[in-house]
């Protein structure tokens, strides 16, 4: 299966003051341990928890990777209006909080969201300032063996992720960047490339040119 939208909530429509990335992967591709990389880097980048109904891997921390929730949690999130957007992928609930990415909107920081391609087409049209990128393995073959080589995954649920790849991957032309995970080290410095030449475009460094009276 893959995702699935249900519903899109937009949290206020107040202009980005800061920088708004969006990163999207097939499922194996090595998503979380680039991103990781890149926040150990640049400490100063906030990584935006999205809460689940999937039941936490090996590992993974509660309100650093995920906020773990039940589907009766999800529901009354869902009720008081909490998520900026929510999908159905690979058979779980992923939703993202608007108070995680509040800091990029009203507080000029940079936020990075992960979430399904779905997921990051419903974010660009309510902020068309966001910036996405998408991570793609080096071949079909290889994202197979990550996949298989990781062992979080049911073979059932690994048929399901290897499944809904090609549709994914389909989709990143839409996208702003296309990074390769051939090794970990050359895509964790194109992201931040890609970070530190957004956080210069001339639309964002106005503030600096006041002074200027331009
Ligand atoms: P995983 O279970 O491997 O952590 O994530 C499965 C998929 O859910 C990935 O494609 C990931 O990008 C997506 N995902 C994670 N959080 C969110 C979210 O908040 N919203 C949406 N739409 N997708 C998400």
């Amino acid at each position: 299966m893959t995702s699935t939208r249900r519903d899109t909530v937009v949290a206020g429509n107040a202009p980005i003051s800061g920088l708004l990335v969006v990163v999207s992967a097939p499922s194996g591709t090595g998503k979380t341990s680039v991103l990781r990389e890149v926040m150990k880097k640049r400490p100063e980048v906030r990584f935006s928890v999205s809460a689940t109904t999937r039941p936490a891997r090996e590992g993974e921390v509660d309100g650093r990777d995920y906020r773990f929730v039940s589907d009766a949690e999800f529901d009354a999130l869902l009720e008081r209006g909490e998520f900026v957007e929510w999908a159905v992928v690979h058979g779980n609930r992923y939703g993202t909080l608007s108070s995680e990415i509040a800091c990029a909107v009203e507080r000029g920081g940079v936020v990075i969201l992960d979430t399904d391609t779905a997921g990051a087409m419903a974010i660009r049209k309510m902020f068309p300032e966001a910036v996405l990128i998408f991570i793609v393995p080096p071949s079909p073959e290889d994202l197979k063996k990550r996949l298989e080589v990781r062992g979080t995954e049911s073979p059932e649920r690994v048929r399901i992720r290897l499944d809904a790849a090609p549709g994914e991957v389909k989709r990143a032309l839409r996208y702003d960047y296309i990074v390769v995970n051939d090794r970990l080290d050359d895509a964790v410095a194109g992201i931040i490339a890609i970070l530190d030449a957004e956080r210069l475009k001339s639309g964002r460094m106005k503030p600096i040119l006041e002074g200027w009276r331009v």
